[in-house]
Parts: structure tokens; C-alpha cells; sequence
């Protein structure tokens, strides 16, 4: 039996849990259908050798109590299982001795059904075997009492062998239920492990729309805002012919910000990506940056390793959003970039010499996505990121990733 090495005594008299409860609820059914066969039985038998009426209605009104007991077994239980069994006991009891002639049959035949019982209450050896020896004497004591010589001796063995049938047959059953009942549980553990999966990738999907958003539609503004600012700034001074230069640039800085924004929102992530040079790419970003900021990029990038195109793609994104900030945010006169393969790892670094800031505090601060962003995307390629930061003298963000992480995206 499952738990048969848990024999302690605790709490199981008093409450019982819910597979408890489901084991009992399930086996009612057969038991009481049992009870009404035996006495059924008992009333046949005891009228047709001696007619006992009032008694007989005595015993109906006994076994209807026991019944109801056997319903309710639950709402007892809570009382505490002795009390149970010693209520349902003496009624076996007492109203076996209401029918003298069926007497043997009415304990022969109910309890072994309360001994099945303790198994589906307990399922603990100890216990059922405690109240098969205590049921078992006081039916050799009723018997003994009732002076049935020798057919005592013939009901006290028949009940030993039908006590074995009704255990055996009771461990089965209850093991059977036992299944029903983990296996309930295990759907019912998987349907809730199902709906957090479903949670979370609802969360995990938010997050990357609100990243791509901003990744996406933000930065392209922010960027055509720097360039707008960039030619106005050079108009003011006269400068038409740089004025016009920059807005060609803009125009297709808006396109391509359009065009990010669309793939954003059509769910669809940039294939192109793979057939750009990670190189290159940097290298476009820095100068468009510096156009449009007047801040000198110095870029020292080393690759000797193919990229993949999921690195690329959030490689960019992060220089991207590192060089925005400086814009928007340092005030810094210099950038420097520096990106190197070694041992299977990319290492990108973007350094600025502005007023710095507190990575602890920003981080607390709520309707900033940018920095949550680049951790996000290098958490994306199994990469980590350091953001070391001093006031007034600058800001350095280093990201580590491997170079293998592939195109799983
Ligand atoms: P946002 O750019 O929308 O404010 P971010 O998460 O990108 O959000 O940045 C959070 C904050 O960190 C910024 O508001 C700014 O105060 C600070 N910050 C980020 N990068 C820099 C930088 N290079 N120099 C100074 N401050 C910075
Ligand atoms: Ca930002």
C-alpha cells in the first residue's frame, strides 16, 4: 500500500485529504449496493424459519441509519475515523442481534465491508490491520455469546477467508483509484503549467513588441528629430548645401525606420540582416550618427569570424540605442566603438566622455526602455552586459556574447 511506511499518527483521524475524500466518494456506490444484498438477505432468511416483524423493522430502520453513515463518511470522518467505525460497528452489531437466525450472515456479510473501508480510509497497514483484529474479536465474542457451537467455528474461519477476498479486492480498487485520482491530478497540474506557459509567453511577447517599438519607431524619431535639429542649426547659420545633405540622409533614415516599423508590426523579424556585414553595418550607424550629432566616433572593429544573423541584428540594435542616448543624454564630445571576436565570443564596447549617470537609479526608473532593451537583447544572445558609469567623466557599456548563439531568432 502506498503510504505503509508513513504509519504515524497524525492527523489522518481527524481530516482527511482530498484523494482521501475521492477514494471514499467513489467506492460508496458498490458498498452500500453490498449492504442492501445482505440485508436483503438477512430479513429473507430470518422471517422465513421465524417471522420477527418488529424486529425486522428495527433491523430495516439499523441498516438504513448505516447507510446513511456510509454516505455521509466524509462529514463523519471529520469527527474523528474511530468514532466512525464504532458507530457503524455497533450498528453492525446490534442489529445483528435483532435477527437471530441471519446473525452470522448480517456480520459475515457487513463486516468485512467495514474492514475494506479502513483500507480506503487509511491506506495504512498498521491501522487496517487494528481494525480487522478488532472487528474480528468482537465477532468471535458475538458469536461465542450467541451459542452457535459448532456453525461458530465454520463463520469464524468463513470470515477470516472473506475478509482476504474483501482486503485484496478493496487494496485493487482503491489502487485503481488511487491511478484515477494522480492521473486527475497530473492533467490537472499540466493544464495549470499549460495556462503559465501561455502567461508568459504573452509577457514575453509584449516585452519584444514594446522593444521593437521602441527600437524601431522611437529610435527612428529620435534620430530624424537630431537630424531635423542638425538642419535647422545649419540653415540658421546659412549653410544650405550641409542642410540639404543632412535631410537626403534623413529621408532615408525615415525610410528605413518605416521600414523597421512595418516588419516590427508585421511580426516578422529582418532577414536581411544575415546579408549585411556586421562591420559595415556599425560603421553606416557611426557615420549617420555623427553627421547628425557633430559628435566624432572613433571605431576600432576587429572581426575575423562570421557573425550570425541574430547577432547582427541585436548587435546593431544595442550599438544603436547606446549611441541615441549618448545623443540624447551625455552630452559627450567623443564615442568611441570597439568590437572584437576571440574564442568563440563577440565583444562589443561603446564608450562616450559625457556626465555620465546611475545605472542603479535609472534602472528604478519606470517609462525607460532603452537600457531594459539592450539587457534584454543581450540576455537574447546569451551574452551578458556591463554598464560602467562615472559622473562627469563618461559612460562605458560592454556586451560579452558567444559568437555560436545561431540563427534561432
Ligand atoms: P530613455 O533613453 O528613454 O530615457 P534609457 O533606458 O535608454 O531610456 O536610458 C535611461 C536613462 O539612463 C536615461 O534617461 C539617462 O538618464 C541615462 N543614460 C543612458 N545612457 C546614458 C549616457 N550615455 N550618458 C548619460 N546618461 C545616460
Ligand atoms: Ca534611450
Amino acid at each position: 500500500m502506498g503510504k505503509e511506511c508513513n504509519d504515524q499518527d497524525h492527523d489522518v483521524d481527524l481530516k482527511i485529504n482530498n484523494s482521501e475524500s475521492d477514494r471514499l466518494n467513489i467506492s460508496r456506490v458498490p458498498i452500500i449496493l453490498w449492504i442492501v444484498f445482505i440485508y436483503i438477505e438477512g430479513i429473507i432468511i430470518q422471517n422465513i424459519s421465524t417471522p420477527l416483524p418488529l424486529r425486522s423493522l428495527l433491523f430495516s430502520l439499523a441498516i438504513i441509519l448505516h447507510v446513511l453513515l456510509y454516505w455521509h463518511v466524509r462529514k463523519v470522518l471529520y469527527y474523528g475515523s474511530w468514532i466512525y467505525f464504532i458507530i457503524q460497528a455497533g450498528i453492525i452489531f446490534l442489529s445483528a442481534f435483532l435477527l437471530p437466525v441471519s446473525f452470522p450472515i448480517v456480520l459475515i456479510g457487513l463486516i468485512p465491508i467495514l474492514i475494506g473501508q479502513s483500507i480506503g480510509i487509511y491506506y495504512q497497514t498498521k491501522k487496517v490491520v487494528l481494525v480487522f483484529f478488532g472487528f474480528y474479536l468482537l465477532f468471535c465474542l458475538a458469536m461465542i455469546w450467541h451459542h452457535d457451537g459448532e456453525n461458530s467455528v465454520l463463520f469464524i474461519g468463513l470470515l477470516i477467508l472473506i475478509v482476504i477476498i474483501v482486503a485484496a479486492y478493496s487494496i485493487l480498487f482503491y489502487k485503481q483509484v488511487n491511478a484515477r485520482i494522480r492521473t486527475q491530478n497530473f492533467l490537472n497540474e499540466l493544464e495549470l503549467a499549460h495556462q503559465k506557459v501561455e502567461e508568459l509567453t504573452l509577457a514575453n511577447e509584449r516585452q519584444r513588441m514594446a522593444r521593437d517599438l521602441h527600437d524601431t519607431l522611437a529610435q527612428g524619431l529620435a534620430g530624424l528629430i537630431m537630424q531635423l535639429e542638425a538642419v535647422d542649426a545649419h540653415l540658421t547659420q546659412g549653410s544650405s548645401q550641409r542642410a540639404h545633405e543632412i535631410v537626403q540622409q534623413s529621408m532615408s533614415q525615415a525610410r528605413k525606420a518605416l521600414a523597421d516599423s512595418r516588419r516590427a508590426i508585421d511580426n516578422l523579424r529582418s532577414k536581411s540582416a544575415s546579408e549585411v556585414d556586421f562591420a559595415d553595418a556599425v560603421r553606416e550607424e557611426a557615420q549617420r550618427f555623427t553627421m547628425a550629432t557633430g559628435i566624432r566616433t572613433a571605431l576600432d572593429i576587429k572581426i575575423k569570424s562570421s557573425v550570425s544573423r541574430l547577432l547582427i541584428e541585436h548587435g546593431l540594435h544595442i550599438i544603436s540605442e547606446c549611441l541615441t542616448n549618448v545623443a540624447k543624454h551625455s552630452h559627450a564630445k567623443n564615442v568611441g566603438i570597439n568590437i572584437l571576436d576571440n574564442q568563440g565570443k563577440i565583444y562589443i564596447e561603446i564608450r562616450d566622455d559625457g556626465k555620465g549617470f546611475n545605472p542603479d537609479i535609472v534602472a528604478r526608473r519606470s517609462g525607460h526602455y532603452g537600457l531594459i532593451g539592450i539587457h534584454e537583447r543581450a540576455r537574447l544572445l546569451g551574452g551578458t552586459i556591463q554598464i560602467n558609469s562615472t559622473a562627469q567623466e563618461g559612460t562605458s557599456i560592454k556586451v560579452e556574447a558567444p559568437l555560436t548563439k545561431g540563427d534561432i531568432a
